[in-house]
C-alpha cells in the first residue's frame, strides 16, 4: 500500500471530541506529528512504537520545516498522521499543508475535527444562536497583522454585523479590536466574554462588556490560547454553565497509577470537573529470565493450579500465550485462582471463570483458601507473579506439600517519559491533589520527583490515600495524607476528593 498523509482534526481539546476516523486513524499511525493545541493524550491511541514529532510550544518549529518534514516522513513510506487542533482547515494552516502535498503528489486525506468555533461555546454554556436572541454568528480573527489589503479584517463592516461574534486568535489585541468595534458602532454595553483552554480542566472564562473585558482579561491573567464570544448571548452562561459548575471543577488532580490502569479512575475525576494529569511511574515490561516461561507454557497441561495475584500477571500471561497459542484450549484443564477483585474481573474478560478467589493478599489467607477447596498436598501449582514477588506465598504452600513454580511474568520499571507532557506540568505549576493508589506508587512518584520537595514547593499540594498502608508509606517520608479513603478503592478516594470539595 502506498503511504498516505492524514491531515486530522484533534478536536479543541478533550480528548473525547477526537472523530471516530481520527481515532482509527491514529491507531495505524507510523508517525504522529502533532500540535501544541492538540491533546497529547490521544497520541495513546497510537501504536508505542510510532514515532511522536511535537511541534513544540508556541510552534517552536516554523511551518517550512513542518511542512518539509510531513513529506519527508511520507515519501519514506510512512503512514503519518498530521494531529491539528480543533478542525485542520479552520486558521491552522492546514490548507497551506494540504497545498504542499498536492504538489509533492503526496495522497493525502483530511478529516474534520470539533473546531473551538462550536465547541468552546458549549463548554462555556453560551448557545452561538438562540431564537430569542440572534439567527447568525460570524467568525474571525484578531490577529490582524495583514498589511495585505485583500486579507485585512474590516471592522467597519463586522461591526455592522448582526448577530454573535466569535473571535480566535484575540487575546494578545484585544484592546484594540475591542475599541474598533465599539469606534465603529457597537454599543460599548456588548455583553462578552473570553475563554481560555476550553473544553478542557483548564478551562478558564472571564465575562464582562466591550469596555471591560481587555482590562479584565489581564487582570485574571487570561493568555492564549482563548476564544472569544461578543453578543447577547453570553448572558445565557448563567443558566447553562455546565461544565464550570461540576463539583471538581478548576482541582488539578494527579494519578500516579500506570496509564493502563488510569483509565477508568482518570475518566470520572474528568466527568466530575478535575483538570486531571496523568503522572505514571512505572510500567510493565517482560522479565529478565524469559526460560522459565517458556518451559512453563510447553508443560501448561501438567499444572493443577494456574495462580493469578495481579490484574498485571493476567495481562501479561495472555499477552505471551496468544503469541504462542491460536487455541484457548491449549491452555489445558487447570483450574484458575485469582487474588482479588481485579485480578478476578480480568480473567472474567477473557471469559475464564475463577475456581479459588482470596480476598486478601496475605500468604495464610490464599492458603487458607486452597485449602478450603481441596487438600494442597503434591497438587501442582503454577504462580504467575512480577520478578520481585516475594517468597513468602509459595513458601506457604510448599510448606503444605504444594508442588510451586513460581514464574516471573511481568517486571515493572520505572517510567521516565513523558509523551503528554503531564509531569513538566506538575513540575511547572504543582497541583492541588496527588492521589496514591498503592504503597508503591508513593514509592516510585517519590524516586521520580522527591515528593516532601514537592510538597515544599507547592504547599497548596494535598496527598490522598486509598488506605492504611498507602498512608503509612507517605508517612515515613514525613508527609500526611489530606485524608484515606473509607473504602480503599478508586471509588472511595474520589468521595473523599468530593468531600474537600464542598
Ligand atoms: N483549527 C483550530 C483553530 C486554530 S487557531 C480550531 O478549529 O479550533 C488557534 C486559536 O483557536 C486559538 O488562538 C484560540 O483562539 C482558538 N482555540 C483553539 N482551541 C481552543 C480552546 N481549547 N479554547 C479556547 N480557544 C481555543
Amino acid at each position: 500500500m502506498k503511504s498516505k498523509v492524514y491531515l486530522v482534526g484533534a478536536g479543541p481539546g478533550d480528548a473525547g471530541l477526537l472523530t471516530l476516523r481520527g481515532a482509527e486513524l491514529l491507531q495505524r499511525a507510523d508517525v504522529v506529528i502533532y500540535d501544541a493545541l492538540a491533546n497529547p493524550e490521544l497520541l495513546r491511541l497510537a501504536p508505542a512504537s510510532a514515532e511522536f514529532i511535537s511541534r513544540g510550544k508556541n510552534m517552536a518549529m516554523p511551518q517550512a520545516e513542518i511542512t518539509a518534514l510531513i513529506i519527508a516522513r511520507a515519501q519514506a513510506g510512512k503512514t503519518v498522521v498530521r494531529l491539528k487542533g480543533g478542525d485542520p482547515f479552520v486558521f491552522g494552516r492546514g490548507g497551506e499543508e494540504a497545498e504542499a502535498l498536492a504538489a509533492e503528489k503526496i495522497p493525502f486525506e483530511i478529516v474534520p475535527g470539533v473546531s473551538s468555533i462550536t465547541a468552546v461555546p458549549n463548554y462555556a454554556g453560551i448557545p452561538l444562536t438562540h431564537r430569542s436572541h440572534c439567527s447568525s454568528f460570524t467568525v474571525f480573527t484578531g490577529h490582524s497583522d495583514s498589511a495585505d489589503e485583500a486579507t485585512a479584517l474590516r471592522y467597519d463592516q463586522i461591526a455592522k454585523i448582526p448577530g454573535t461574534k466569535v473571535v480566535l486568535m484575540g487575546t494578545e489585541q484585544l484592546e484594540d479590536w475591542t475599541a474598533a468595534l465599539v469606534k465603529h458602532g457597537m454599543s460599548p454595553q456588548t455583553p462578552i466574554a473570553i475563554i481560555h483552554r476550553g473544553t478542557t480542566g483548564r478551562q478558564k472564562t472571564v465575562a464582562g462588556t466591550l469596555t471591560t473585558i481587555a482590562a479584565l482579561a489581564t487582570k485574571e491573567k487570561i493568555v492564549p490560547p482563548a476564544l472569544t464570544i461578543i453578543g447577547d448571548v453570553v448572558k445565557l452562561r448563567g443558566k447553562l454553565n455546565w461544565f464550570e459548575n461540576r463539583p471538581l471543577f478548576g482541582q488539578r488532580i494527579v494519578i500516579t497509577r500506570r496509564s493502563e490502569q488510569a483509565g477508568s479512575f482518570a475518566k470520572k475525576l474528568a466527568e466530575l470537573g478535575a483538570d486531571v494529569l496523568a503522572v505514571p511511574t512505572i510500567k510493565i515490561t517482560t522479565p529478565t529470565q524469559k526460560d522459565a516461561i517458556i518451559d512453563c507454557l510447553l508443560e501448561l497441561n501438567s499444572y493443577d493450579w494456574l495462580v493469578f495475584t495481579s490484574a498485571n500477571g493476567v495481562t501479561a500471561f495472555f499477552d505471551i500465550f496468544f503469541r504462542r497459542f491460536q487455541d484457548l484450549r491449549d491452555l489445558g484443564g487447570a483450574r484458575i485462582a485469582a487474588v482479588g477483585p481485579a485480578t478476578a474481573a480480568k480473567l472474567r474478560e477473557l471469559h475464564l471463570q475463577v475456581d479459588v478467589q482470596p480476598e486478601e493478599f496475605t500468604a495464610k489467607k490464599i492458603v487458607g483458601a486452597f485449602k478450603k477447596y481441596q487438600d494442597i498436598e503434591n497438587v501442582k501449582m503454577c504462580l504467575l507473579r512480577a520478578e520481585v514477588a516475594n517468597r513468602e506465598l509459595p513458601e506457604a504452600l510448599q510448606e503444605e506439600g504444594a508442588i510451586v513454580d513460581d514464574i516471573a511474568i511481568y517486571k515493572t520499571i520505572p517510567e521516565t517519559e513523558d509523551h503528554t507532557g503531564a509531569s513538566e506540568r506538575l513540575l511547572e505549576s504543582g497541583a492541588d491533589w496527588v492521589t496514591f493508589t498503592s504503597s508503591s506508587t508513593v514509592e516510585h512518584f517519590h524516586a521520580r520527583f522527591d515528593l516532601p520537595k514537592l510538597v515544599k514547593q507547592f504547599p497548596q499540594m494535598k496527598l490522598a490515600s486509598i488506605g492504611p498502608e498507602t498512608s503509612k508509606t507517605i508517612e515515613a517520608l514525613g508527609l500526611k495524607p489530606a485524608f484515606e479513603a473509607k473504602e480503599h478503592t478508586t471509588d472511595g478516594l474520589i468521595a473523599g476528593l468530593l468531600k474537600a470539595a464542598k
